[in-house]
């Protein structure tokens, strides 16, 4: 408790004024200051004190308003008057005291969200509506600020002070819209015009009061419940839903003062919920404040601005307009892809439209937001700050071809080198996975003079001809022409199917059996994932690893160890998965995560290799290694070293394991739960005698975790195993999220 010493007088004048004297208590406020004061015989109240100027009439009407508020059926605040009647007193240094009643309870901010809660909200804000009705508005409110009719002109003036182009194309948007709006028959009357959490007093999924009318003002009355749908739609993981729910409460409290929408309103109401949105942000980018409060609400309200704008924003709005006059939401329309080659696949039985992402989430076009742990092209997040910045700035600048210097890329190719072994020193930067790939063979094949490669069992490695026919999940897959000629495989590395790759006798095991497979061959090289990802998410033990190299090398091969899924920190223990094991690729393929969506990829190798491929045959590539994607693969590197995100992913995905294992007791389904940091897989079966792969379950399982938020999918031979492996800034709690998602989808599925 806070003894405020500074206001001594205002407390002796409430004594004198008020005969009232109590402990005081210092309360947040921002231009008014706010006093608790608690009696001896515990009553309790607010004593409020507002700068001059005094605005008498302004007084007045606020007086009224709370008179009229007294009428709902949740607590408001009530004004205390004076021994001689009056409901505010002015100080000799010009302030104006009120005094009010101190309402109990937990504000929503405080309590959470609720099940229920946002059909109250909207209730609440149907009763403000009814009981103010009658309330006349003396003179024009004169601050604007929060009036949703001068919206234009209070986003307008704060307009220069957003921070990004994106932050300025968001909030442009919205005002598009709202100048396009025909807010000419609105109704118009007095609302309390601020119902957020920080001001509704709740009680599980009861409004048991409503705080602070410094903004009341007469507007248009549907403002009332745009602000609050607005604010209730906040972090959310379905902010559409939740408007619809406070609509829902809205609707219900229609009787013979509240008039039923009317259609002009019905339409407005989306965009001034979008309006509310953008005046919010508008104003935060004046105000600085060191409440983090502030900056959470701030950082929540870009965020769902961010979802809804880049989502089917006419489809939302048709949702929420149409709820409000209680009709089913609109059918979207159906995407149809004609021109889009079949071949290429979605994912999920009824696709997603995705058209936004930030960090470990993204978002459908209806803003509905989806954890992502499933996607490691987005390696440091999706919609990373630092990465969008650099690629955009140097986009600006230029974009062309390598046939220039520029500083980007050396810097790139060197810091990139020096996260490898010394030998891998020299660097191609190419624009896929696949590119990599394809010209780490043609190094191979250069410097051994051969052409012939092995590969092993269920590997993927990109989609040229060439890769196909060294991946045999292709080429023995559907559609596929089978292994040609010059290929060898190598059978899998799964110590879970074959127990004896897991031993002590891997290394001799495993080395016969390679050696098998060899003999006779002549091979340019073996590419190869040291924890192989469309193989099924396996950790392969480290005797079973080295003895495929061993092998290889044993036969003139040169090692590719392909890093695509596996590189850049994710393994967390290694920067490099072929790290976590004893042995010396001599090319490594790097891909998706290190561009974090860009398209960027890389060969390292050995100087001795670089110079045998350099033997007259120019190597050009238009697009590799142009300054933009160079720049963004810096920004890659930078953020990956800042945030610590190896560690990150070694602790995240450490207790990610964990608590996949621990819920592996409860479910037959789980044969196995196997990863190193945030490269995970869960390998269902119908029978963990037999460990026969259950890849209907796999795929039930993913269908079911999307409907409840997360994003999965499978992989390995019999489609069976459930793949983690999310943006690297994943979150513990996030984790949680996965881990009772699943655990419940297994529970309903196959239990
Ligand atoms: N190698 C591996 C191990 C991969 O998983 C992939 C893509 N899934 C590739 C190579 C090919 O990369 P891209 O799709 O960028 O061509």
């Amino acid at each position: 408790m806070t003894r405020t010493t500074s206001h001594d007088p205002w407390l002796d004048l409430v004594q004198r004024r008020y005969g009232i004297v109590g402990t005081p208590e210092s309360l947040p406020g921002y231009a008014d200051t706010n006093i608790r004061l608690t009696t001896t015989d515990g009553a309790s109240f607010v004593l409020r004190v507002s700068p001059p100027p005094i605005d008498e009439d302004r007084l007045d009407f606020i007086a009224s308003v709370l008179a009229a508020s007294a009428a709902t059926s949740f607590s408001t605040p009530t004004l205390v008057p004076t021994i001689d009647g009056s409901h505010h007193v002015v100080a000799t240094d010009g302030h104006v005291l009120r005094l009010f009643r101190w309402l109990e309870g937990n504000t929503y901010e405080d309590s959470g969200p609720h099940q229920g809660l946002p059909r109250a909200i909207g209730e609440a804000a149907a009763e403000m509506v009814v009981s103010l009705a009658p309330v006349m508005q003396p003179t024009e409110h004169r601050v604007r600020l929060w009036d949703l009719r001068y919206a234009d002109e209070t986003i307008s003036e704060r307009f220069g002070l957003l921070g990004t182009d994106h932050e300025r194309y968001l909030v442009a948007e919205v005002l598009d819209r709202y100048r396009r709006l025909d807010r000419t028959s609105l109704p118009e009357q007095v609302v309390h015009n601020d119902i957020n959490p920080g001001n509704l007093l709740v009680e599980g999924s009861r409004v048991v009061g409503l705080l602070d009318f410094g903004d009341t003002t007469k507007t248009y009355r549907i403002a009332e419940l745009a602000i609050a749908a607005a604010y209730a739609a906040l972090d959310v993981d379905d902010p559409v839903a939740t408007i619809v729910e406070v609509c829902s409460g809205y609707g219900t409290h229609v009787d013979g003062t509240v008039h039923e929408p009317t259609e002009a309103e019905a339409l407005a109401l989306p965009d001034l919920i979008l309006t509310r949105l953008a005046t919010s942000v508008a104003v935060a980018a004046e105000r600085t404040s060191a409440n983090p409060h502030w900056h959470t609400t701030r950082d929540s309200t870009w965020d769902l601005l961010g979802r809804f704008v880049a989502g089917d924003l006419d489809a939302i709005t048709a949702t929420i307009s149409a709820a409000i006059v209680g009709k089913p939401a609109p059918t979207p329309k159906a995407v149809r892809r004609p021109m889009i080659g079949s071949a290429l696949s979605l994912a999920y039985d009824e696709p997603l439209t995705i058209t936004s992402g930030r960090g470990a989430h993204l978002s459908d076009s209806l803003g509905r937001r989806y954890l992502d742990a499933v996607n490691n092209v987005a390696h440091v997040g999706h919609g990373n700050p630092v990465v969008v910045r650099a690629g955009a700035i140097a986009m600006a600048s230029l974009n062309t071809n390598t046939r220039y210097l520029h500083p980007e890329l050396p810097r790139f190719a060197e810091r990139l080198a020096a996260t490898l072994p010394d030998r891998l020193d020299t660097v191609f930067v190419v624009n896929s996975g696949s590119e990599a790939n394809e010209l780490a063979i043609r190094l191979a094949r250069t410097v051994t003079g051969r052409r012939d490669f092995i590969c092993v069992e269920h590997g993927y490695h990109g989609n040229t001809s060439t890769l196909i026919d060294i991946s045999p999940y292709k080429h023995d897959g559907p559609g596929g022409s089978g292994r040609p000629h010059w290929v060898s495989v190598l059978p899998a590395l799964d110590p879970y199917r074959n127990t004896d790759l897991g031993g002590d006798r891997a290394v001799d095991i495993y080395g016969a059996a390679a050696e098998r497979v060899l003999d006779g061959t002549n091979p340019a090289g073996l590419i190869i994932e040291a924890l192989p990802g469309c193989g099924g998410q396996i950790v392969p033990s480290a005797g079973a690893l080295s003895a495929a190299y061993a092998a290889a090398h044993g036969a003139g091969a040169v090692v590719i160890a392909d890093e695509v899924q596996t590189g850049l920190g994710r393994v967390g223990d290694r920067f490099w998965a072929f790290e976590l094991f004893d042995v010396s690729p001599d090319i490594v393929t790097i891909g998706k995560p290190v561009g974090n969506g860009h398209p960027l990829a890389a060969v390292v190798t050995t100087r001795a290799i670089a110079d045998a491929f350099d033997n007259g045959m120019e190597y050009f590539n238009t697009f590799g290694g142009n300054p933009v994607s160079a720049a963004v693969g810096n920004a890659v590197l930078d953020v990956i070293e800042t945030e610590g995100l190896q560690q990150h992913a070694r602790s995240v995905g450490q207790s990610l394991i964990e608590g996949l294992r621990a819920i592996s007791t409860g479910h037959n389904a789980i044969g196995d739960v196997r990863g190193a940091g945030l490269f995970i897989g869960i390998d269902l079966v119908t029978d963990r005698a037999t460990k026969e792969p259950d890849g209907p379950l796999a795929h039930a399982v993913v269908q079911a975790a999307k409907r409840s938020g997360v994003l999965l999918s499978t992989d390995g031979p019999g489609h069976n195993v459930i793949k983690i492996k999310p943006p690297l800034v994943f979150t513990e709690r996030d984790g949680h999220t996965l881990i009772d998602v699943l655990d419940r989808v297994l529970s309903d599925l196959a239990d």
